[in-house]
């Protein structure tokens, strides 16, 4: 969670994100408040920005349901921002961030390249059921997370609602807060019936190589009593080879199910009722791995994932069609992991990859192919200053902020 981050000082990208109604607003005013304010370096080196189109009632000001507020400027496009960020700014708040044009994830981008701090609040997902504006891409690119609850107001259910839903009440089109089980969309699935008791919940342990993902998905499986409604599955590969669910055993004797595609995970559960909790090691490598979670979440099942949110390159996982991005949107809880930066031991945010070209290791280049003849792969957990991509193609902003320390 947020809070705890105030000695990552460098770098960073912090998304508050949820449904209507769930407090986005109050948690981004007490951040700038708490976290940036008593560093004492209010004055110019703070941007607080918000799109026009969030919170109409509240003009030029970000204002919570609290009745806390605080001012902020108002722009439409991501240019719009980039223009504002001057030599001193250092952050920058972002409210509203899901409205705004494709643009924006260049700009947070870049923005962090140059060791500044954003901190943006933006709904995860339309009434729909799909990611808002840039959302997942946005998720994907962040290093830090606050996944927002609101109250479900469907008849009395009063349980936690991370879910936005459009309603149409005397002609006038509104959004109200739902939960997992009330929220609503087309193409829907059925809810188990043997899952009927228990919240659905997704959550998702992100973060770079060696950061200890698979680690505490294993603490998870130990801090759970009911060992049988759990099912580990275990990415095998895209092989030829089938291993007809066979049960292995890894280091710490976690029984898990091989697989080799989703329907493997769909046919066990099919074959085995007593399974209410799901854990994926490693989803970023399976193919319909976003479909799947929409439907086993929606379906009742709670489920816990690990998964490297960005490649070597720093882009999602996966881009152009990054699946693990659109499974964040998802979330109902996001836990970061960070490693130790090799270079400055700042909390390592990226995945480096070296090369061993002609006897010299050296940074892979952007369009290096995955198997490079001769070479030999080595990979270090880095902090974004210290990520070095050769080759990578520019965006929209590069070049265009001068490179901070906080
Ligand atoms: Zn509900
Ligand atoms: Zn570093």
């Amino acid at each position: 969670m947020i809070d705890h981050l105030r000695n990552f000082n460098q770098a960073r990208f912090d998304i508050i994100s949820g449904p209507v109604k769930s407090g986005k607003s109050n948690k981004l005013i007490t951040l700038i408040r708490t976290f940036i304010m008593d560093k004492k370096k209010l004055n110019n080196d703070l941007l607080v920005v918000k799109h026009p189109e969030d919170d109409k009632n509240s003009r030029g000001r970000i204002s919570s349901f609290k009745k806390t507020s605080i001012d902020a400027i108002e722009y439409k496009s991501a240019d719009e921002i980039a223009n504002e960020i001057t030599d001193e700014t250092k952050f920058v708040v972002i409210s509203g961030i899901h409205l705004y044009d494709k643009n924006i994830v260049s700009l947070c981008d870049s923005l962090r390249e140059s060791g500044r701090i954003i901190i943006a609040g933006g709904i995860n997902l339309k009434s729909d059921g799909t990611p808002y504006g840039s959302m997942d891409q946005l998720l994907a690119k962040a290093d830090n997370y606050e996944i927002m609850s609101a109250i479900c107001n469907y008849k009395n259910c009063n349980k936690n609602a991370y879910r936005t839903q459009r309603i149409i009440k005397n002609n006038k089109e509104i959004f109200e807060p739902r939960c997992l089980v009330d929220y609503e969309f087309e193409g829907r699935p059925d809810y188990k019936p043997h899952l009927i008791d228990q919240e659905p919940s997704l959550e998702t342990i992100v973060g770079p190589m060696f950061s200890g993902k698979t680690d505490l998905l294993h603490t998870r499986y130990y801090q759970i009593t009911n060992k049988d409604g759990i099912a580990i599955f275990k990415w095998m590969g895209d092989s030829r080879y089938s291993t007809n669910k066979v049960v292995s055993h890894d280091k710490d004797d976690i029984p898990s199910i091989d697989i080799t595609n989703t329907d493997d995970i769909r046919n066990y559960l099919e074959k085995n009722k007593q399974i209410n909790l799901i854990m994926i090691d490693e989803v970023q490598f399976i193919k319909g791995s976003y479909e799947l979670v929409k439907e086993l979440l929606y379906k009742g099942y709670k489920i816990i994932l690990t998964g490297l949110k960005r490649d070597f390159r720093g882009e999602p996982f996966g881009y152009p069609n990054s699946e693990i991005s659109k499974i964040l949107t998802l979330a109902t809880e996001i836990t970061n992991m960070y490693a130790s930066c090799y270079r400055c031991e700042h909390p390592a945010t990226e995945s480096q990859r070296l090369i061993r070209k002609n006897g010299i290791i050296q940074p892979a280049s952007f369009d290096d192919k995955i198997v490079v003849v001769g070479g030999k792969d080595l990979y270090k957990a880095v902090c974004r200053l210290h990520h070095e991509i050769k080759g990578a193609p520019p965006n929209r902003y590069s070049g265009r902020f001068n490179k901070i320390k906080i």
